[in-house]
């Protein structure tokens, strides 16, 4: 494979540093060179520095010109449901109309249609339904991303979901993380107390057996699985040596926080509804949270907030960067309550909606993310010896990329040092 060198951003966004996820202070420090350059050879990261240093050092490699924009290491999306048939527009109106989720589930909405679309489709219908969403996050710099299986929630469509997960990781340029999350719903064919039996007994040993997940995901909430449930199915999955991620405190603050800390889990994720304990827990075990407000926002439940019972609001992101949490955002791509795949976009919103700093809403998205993910010693920043996964950015400062929303800033993107 040829040498490259990218010569000329105005700002080559490195995120160098410890290694290990950015706590406090450290979230905003990127580690910027200005006009800088970078040298890959064989698909990993070489040289970093300033650009006529490169191209002294650049040999025979092929040159390109970045011509003065921005580059970072591409986006690590640490939360997506990648997978799934169909879409739910017509929630998306009846929502618009002001009307409840119960409503629209009683309309035959909400993820129950999703399960329903899902199940229908064979596995090549879903991995050609898929395949064109994971142009879209490589449209918006996403190189990484974590996926979650959880609209089958039978042992044979979880299992179908979770394959094709593995055929786009092997079959598009996106390296995909799966995570097993048969807990998302239980189905309506049968009981809580049967299905989370089900889950335990045979979808798990399954999972497992034929190695089509790195994690274990639960949504714990009233409604879905309780506190009990949850810790039995994740202790199960934690014995067949699965890591833990956790949807928790999403739309009440039920005490998912604490029993992510309690369990070791790797992260807990959504979090609107986690209070001051809920925090100091998930620091007492070094759990990472990972926001989500994309969802937030597009469930349009902010306004509600008094007196709203279960809706979301944006959850205390200032409080949990002052607590030195390792914060990661992520998109939440799903087709219900944040159908979007960019995180240019959770940028945004991570800086209007949770005052996030755009350098703290870098790094979240970056290095963080990827420590979230088991992969931080790869990817996440562009320092000698990871993985050439870079995303260009046609602006001039990196701040730009989470000020101009609603257009797509995207210029190239380079994955283990070739350009997609
Ligand atoms: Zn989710």
């Amino acid at each position: 494979m040829k040498s490259l060198a990218l010569l000329h951003a105005s700002q080559l966004v490195t995120l160098s540093g410890p290694n290990r996820p950015r706590v406090g202070n450290e979230l905003t420090e990127l580690g910027i060179i200005r006009d800088g350059g970078i040298l890959i050879r064989d698909g990993k990261v070489d040289i970093v520095g300033p650009s006529d240093e490169i191209e002294k050092d650049a040999g025979d490699a092929e040159i390109v010109d970045l011509g003065g924009r921005v580059a970072l290491p591409g986006f690590v999306d640490a939360h997506t449901h990648l997978v799934f048939g169909g879409n739910r527009l017509d929630d998306f109106e009846r929502r618009a109309r002001g009307e409840t989720y119960e409503q629209i589930a009683k309309a035959g909405g909400g993820i129950w249609s999703t399960v329903e679309k899902t199940r229908a489709a064979s596995e090549d219908e879903l991995f050609a339904e898929t395949k064109k969403r994971t142009d879209w996050l490589l449209k918006c710099g996403t190189t990484t991303l974590e996926a979650k299986s959880g609209y089958g929630l039978t042992l044979e469509h979880e299992l179908k979901i979770l394959h094709v997960i593995r055929r786009l990781n092997e079959e598009t340029p996106l390296e995909i993380v799966p995570t097993f999350l048969g807990a998302h719903a239980v189905p309506r064919e049968t009981s809580p107390e049967k299905y989370v039996d089900l889950v335990i007994s045979e979808m798990l040993p399954r999972v497992a057996k034929e190695k089509l997940a790195e994690f274990c995901d639960v949504f714990c909430e009233r409604g879905y699985f309780d506190i009990e449930q949850s810790r039995k199915i994740l202790n199960a999955a934690k014995k067949l040596g699965l890591k833990l991620r956790g949807h928790v405190d999403q739309l009440s603050n039920s005490g998912g926080a604490q029993l992510m800390a309690e369990l070791g889990a790797t992260t807990a994720d959504h979090l609107e509804k986690t209070d001051e304990q809920g925090i100091a827990a998930l620091k007492s075990a070094n759990v990472q949270p990972v926001l989500l407000p994309g969802s937030v926002y597009a469930l349009g439940s902010t306004h509600l907030r008094q007196g709203s019972g279960g809706q979301a609001s944006y959850p205390l992101a200032r409080e949990m960067i002052e607590a030195e949490l390792a914060v990661v955002l992520a998109t939440d791509f799903n087709p219900g309550s944040s159908p979007t795949p960019s995180m240019p976009m959770v940028l945004s919103l991570a800086c209007t909606q949770m005052k996030m700093s755009p350098a703290e809403a870098i790094a979240a998205a970056t290095i963080n993310a990827a420590y979230s993910l088991d992969r931080g010693d790869t990817i996440g920043s562009l320092e000698p010896g990871k993985i050439a996964n870079i995303s260009v950015f046609d602006c001039t400062d990196y701040r730009e990329i989470a000020y101009w929303f609603g257009i797509s800033q995207t210029h190239s993107v380079y994955v283990s040092g070739r350009p997609v």
